[in-house]
């Protein structure tokens, strides 16, 4: 599966519905400081299901709905759409239905976030674990935040073997044994 689009409404500096399309090969963004760079790649971890507040570089979840600025009101959700191409039909079962999945989550204030997967109510587990088996998750290595680099070269071993879990498309499997250790 593919990535093709990135439609963030009220998503951090996003506040009006705004779309990113990824084409084949490489896409840049480039910008001023402070125009949204990272809040992109933070999006897109996001609607992968992350849910480290601090992974998102907020105090709680709901800080990543737009907060208001000047000029515009604060907003009361904030939603994502990640829309992958499915024409070759990979994607697991259950999610199978169609050449495009569309994911999406919203998280509305006092109420949390909801995911959907084309316009179906989905669990946030199941959409961590399509991404996790698929080796794009959140926590993924081939997301790399700004001072990453650094914080690898100077991490501890357990930190860096859950790097090297992920890259091999484990991780997903742990949380498979957690859950069936708890029931
Ligand atoms: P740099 O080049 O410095 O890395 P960048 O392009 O990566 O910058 P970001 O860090 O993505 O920029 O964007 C930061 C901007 O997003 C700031 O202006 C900040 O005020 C704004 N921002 C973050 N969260 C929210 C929010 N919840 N509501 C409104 N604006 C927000
Ligand atoms: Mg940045």
């Amino acid at each position: 599966m593919r990535f093709s689009k990135l439609r963030l409404t009220g998503f951090k500096s996003f506040v009006d519905p705004t779309e990113l399309l990824i084409h084949d090969g490489l896409t840049g963004v480039v910008g001023p400081n402070g125009c949204g760079k990272s809040n992109l790649l933070e999006a897109l971890r996001w609607v992968m299901g992350e849910n480290r507040p601090t992974a998102m570089r907020g105090g709680g979840m709901e800080d990543v709905i737009f907060a208001g600025a000047s000029s515009r009101p604060a907003r009361n959700f904030a939603e994502v759409c990640l829309t992958m191409d499915n024409s070759e039909r990979l994607a697991p079962a259950g999610f199978n239905d169609s050449d495009q999945l569309d994911i999406v989550r919203r998280i509305t204030r006092d109420v949390g976030s909801a995911y959907k997967a084309n316009s179906k109510d989905v669990r946030a587990r199941d959409v961590q674990m399509l991404f996790a088996d698929a080796s794009t998750g959140s926590q993924s290595p081939a997301l790399v935040r700004q001072g990453q680099i650094s914080e690898l070269i100077n991490a501890k071993p357990k930190a860096r073997r859950r790097i090297l879990e992920e890259a091999a498309g484990i991780s997903g499997l742990y949380q498979r044994r957690h859950e069936a250790e708890l029931k």
